[in-house]
């Protein structure tokens, strides 16, 4: 009986553990500014799903019930909330809660005008340097699965979501005091990860972030990796410091055979001769005219650094920066007064290719598969191995 006794304690000492845990994690919020670059000024929230509770400079001042519409505007230095019969109130700051979870509304702004998003969790609105500060406040999972869907659609297999939001997740911890002094964590343009509000287009996307919930991927000393991911390698990915100057020891290059034949694995774009030449000469210390034309012609079987022209070295991801082009792994061939670009991938080919991971999940490898493959000696974990010391200071 001893036993049994001591084993059942065990057992609710270990359940009540990951319950705790399991609590932590999903309490673990997220405060996203939305429209940061936009400098909004005015907005229109619509609840479409559960209910709202609109608190104005912290004190309860109406329900916003679905269906209804609430107008926010910046009116002689105040945050004005107008309602469709007319009745307003002006705060310097407002909350919309949500009152039941699962709650969503639409955010439609209007000056300056954009497209209406929907958005899940709540919000937050402040006056910031004259303009409105707007704030979605949600659940770090759920925020992770509107980051997937808008960073790599609705139409992939499970195995790629889940890859793809270990890799938002590493991202989200890893830039989480991206915005020091703003009153939120994480922005949701392309300066930290674009996100476009509620994960809609495909239930798999919110069932594969839950299967990875609090995974992130980890190099050898337990860091989180700077979790890097481009549209298309090309065949070949690149080494970060071929691209950067500086690179973690986890981001070499590797042949990826899973990116050929997809979408964005092939492109191209002429130039005039002449237009290509004056370029050279730009960029080059020496005199270029006493070149053979056919030297001044790119050409890569495999990805190179740089382009070698005799003294001159340009490295190739300024050339693709400069030219606007998709890569920097391209050949060139001249066609009379035109130069014809051939080129491979999209991106700078530095970590995982999103097409070669979709590739890699229709083909029956898993998510660890996946990011072991673009990721050299890396290890998915759980948050909670993560030492304190290699978390940001905000999220610990
Ligand atoms: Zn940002």
């Amino acid at each position: 009986m001893g036993i049994n006794r001591g084993r059942i304690l065990r057992l609710l000492l270990h359940l009540l553990l990951v319950w705790l845990f399991t609590f932590r994690l999903a309490a673990q919020e997220v405060r996203v500014g939305l429209f940061d670059d936009q400098s909004p000024k005015t907005l229109v929230f619509h609840c479409v799903g559960g209910s709202y509770h609109a608190y104005g400079d912290s004190v309860f001042y109406r329900e916003i019930k679905i269906g209804e519409l609430v107008y926010i505007s910046l009116m002689n230095g105040k945050l004005v909330l107008m309602d469709g019969e007319l009745h307003f109130g002006a705060f310097d700051q407002l909350e919309i809660k949500e009152v039941a979870s699962k709650s969503n509304f639409r955010l439609k702004l209007v000056d300056p005008a954009w497209d209406t998003r929907q958005y899940p969790g709540s919000l937050e609105i402040n006056l910031f340097h004259g303009t409105i500060q707007i704030i979605n406040k949600l659940p770090l999972d759920e925020y992770l699965a509107g980051v997937v869907e808008t960073e790599s659609g609705s139409t992939a297999g499970f195995e790629f979501y889940k890859a793809q939001a270990i890799l938002c997740r590493s991202y989200a911890i890893n830039n989480w005091g991206k915005h020091p002094g703003q009153n939120f964590n994480l922005c949701d343009n392309t300066h930290c990860q674009a996100y476009h509000g509620v994960s809609e287009g495909n239930p798999m996307i919110h069932d594969a972030v839950l299967a990875s919930h609090g995974l992130v991927l980890a190099d050898q000393s337990s860091s989180i990796v700077s979790a890097i991911f481009h549209s298309n390698s090309g065949g070949e990915t690149q080494r970060a410091t071929d691209v950067w100057n500086s690179g973690e020891e986890y981001l070499q290059a590797v042949l990826d055979p899973f990116s050929l034949g997809q979408r964005n694995a092939k492109w191209e774009k002429s130039i005039s001769f002449a237009e290509w030449k004056e370029f050279l000469q730009r960029k080059c210390q020496s005199d270029i005219s006493k070149l053979n034309d056919d030297q001044l012609l790119i050409l890569q079987d495999h990805r190179k650094k740089h382009f070698i022209l005799g003294n001159d070295s340009l490295r190739l991801a300024d050339i693709r920066s400069e030219l606007m082009l998709r890569s920097a792994f391209f050949s060139m061939e001249r066609q009379g007064d035109m130069v014809l670009i051939r080129g491979k991938g999209y991106g700078h080919g530095v970590g995982m290719s999103q097409e070669g991971a979709m590739e890699m999940a229709r083909q029956g490898f898993s998510a660890s598969d996946i990011l072991r493959f673009y990721f050299y000696n890396v290890q998915i974990v759980e948050i909670d191995d993560i030492p304190e010391s290699e978390l940001p200071e905000d999220f610990k």
